[in-house]
């Protein structure tokens, strides 16, 4: 039995988190490698690590001192090594990464530096051996993970007793430049070690006790998922809920290992088990999550018969490639169909974008709605129960609220519906108190 554990900014944010890693980690012997993330916040008007270095190459950009960012930086670590009792010397460490700031300053060496540190002491403090993501994490020059050579570089440091601690968020080009993934990358990293050593289990921990059904900033107290399937948390993530890194599932996907959320503040919770399938046709309830994201725009286009004009959809769809604007859903009737995009990527362009549509189209009507919220009801329980759509559509028509726009997956993992976005809250509650509670 092996694990991989991956430890979030807020696991090793101060030195009281690094004791609870320690007991974590000791507590199981399966516990083998360890990924973690730069120091993050201690509290609400705290920094995480990778910001503050991220300002200081702002403020190196715009000729600014950043001598107050470092000094920070080093007061982080300093009561981190104080408090531990470690031996590492961070005013070394710092100093180097001044000089580098002062001469090339590279911007992924320069942000990698986060994780750097804080593997370098949680390794100090556990005994363990630190292994660079330096030496064994490996990309293509495309940016893309290159699998293969990240094995054959790290299996070797796995000939040992010891645990190994590896920096999570960055690897290196072929060239042996540091590359960084993109923001919460460290996520990656811990999937991509489970995928090569066949993990049994990629452990993530962070500071909630797993996946919640929907987000407690909206329902208070909300009961937590046990377990989820990859697919049911993709529609999830898609529609706003943020839990994981997406490009994070593929590489333990791929090899069918479980993703288990955990809390590092109450290790005894369960947390949530992310899985490729579960044997449980018949659930106690149908919906495994309810999710949703505010500030969406419905471009609506009609033309008389324009069911049996061939190419109408593609040439209407072509308008928002013109403009990159991603489609997030289509909605269709017989002459009619709604294409549902993000507000933010038509910020100024959204009218002239519609005016091009009727023109270029030559369409009767094209009919701009920029109020629109999406909420997406997931579950793999919806798919065995006749109605059931039937039965949200009626209590949001109960509760007085009006769907604007309706679509159902074909493979009945998820319901999306279209409200105005002050019905917003309205929706997840209803459903939540009427299928969950
Ligand atoms: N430290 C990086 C970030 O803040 C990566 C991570 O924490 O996963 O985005």
């Amino acid at each position: 039995m092996l694990k991989v554990c991956k430890f979030g900014g807020s696991s090793v944010a101060n030195a009281k988190q690094f004791k609870k890693i320690k007991g974590i980690v000791e507590s199981e012997k399966e516990r083998k490698i360890i990924v973690a993330s730069a120091c993050g916040k201690e509290g609400k008007d705290d920094h995480k690590v990778t910001d503050l270095l991220y300002l200081c190459l702002a403020h190196k950009k715009y000729g600014m001192s950043y001598d107050d960012i470092l000094a920070v930086i080093e007061a982080k670590h300093q009561s981190i090594i104080d408090e531990l009792k470690i031996e590492f010397d961070i005013k070394k460490e710092i100093e180097a990464l001044r000089e580098l700031l002062e001469t090339k300053a590279d911007a992924d060496y320069v942000v990698s530096r986060g994780e750097y540190l804080s593997s370098r002491l949680l390794a100090l403090y556990l005994n363990a051996d630190f292994v660079d993501a330096k030496d064994v994490i490996s990309f293509n020059y495309d940016g893309s993970l290159n699998i293969e050579k990240t094995k054959e570089k790290f299996l070797p440091y796995l000939d040992t007793k010891n645990k190994v601690v590896v920096p999570g968020f960055y690897g290196t080009l072929p060239n042996g430049v540091i590359k960084t993934m993109s923001r919460g990358g460290s996520d990656i990293t811990g999937s991509l070690l489970a995928n090569i050593v066949d993990a049994d289990v990629y452990e993530n921990w962070t500071d909630v006790s797993g996946i919640y059904v929907c987000d407690p900033r909206i329902i208070k107290d909300p009961k937590r998922i046990s377990t989820i399937t990859y697919s049911e948390l993709r529609e999830m993530s898609y529609m706003g809920a943020n839990v994981l890194h997406d490009e994070s599932i593929f590489p333990v996907k791929e090899k069918n290992i479980p993703i288990n959320i955990r809390n590092t503040n109450k290790p005894e919770d369960k947390g949530t088990m992310i899985v490729s399938s579960v044997d449980d046709q018949v659930k106690s309830y149908p919906i495994t999550g309810i999710t949703g994201k505010k500030d969406f725009a419905a471009i609506t286009v009609a033309k008389s018969n324009s069911s049996s004009e061939i190419g109408f959809l593609k040439k209407t769809l072509e308008v928002f490639e013109n403009y990159k604007v991603p489609v997030v859903l289509v909605t269709t009737s017989i002459d009619a169909f709604s294409i549902i995009i993000d507000k933010k990527d038509v910020k100024n362009t959204i009218y002239e974008l519609a005016n091009d549509i009727k023109v270029g189209c030559n369409c009767e009507e094209v009919h701009v709605t920029d109020n629109l919220s999406l909420v997406c009801v997931v579950g793999r329980g919806m798919k065995a129960r006749k109605g059931f759509s039937g039965q949200v559509f009626s209590l949001l028509g109960e509760n007085g609220i009006n769907v604007r726009t309706i679509s159902q997956g074909a493979d009945e993992l998820s319901i999306i519906v279209g409200i105005e976005d002050r019905d917003f809250t309205k929706t997840i509650s209803s459903i939540y108190e009427r299928f969950i509670d």
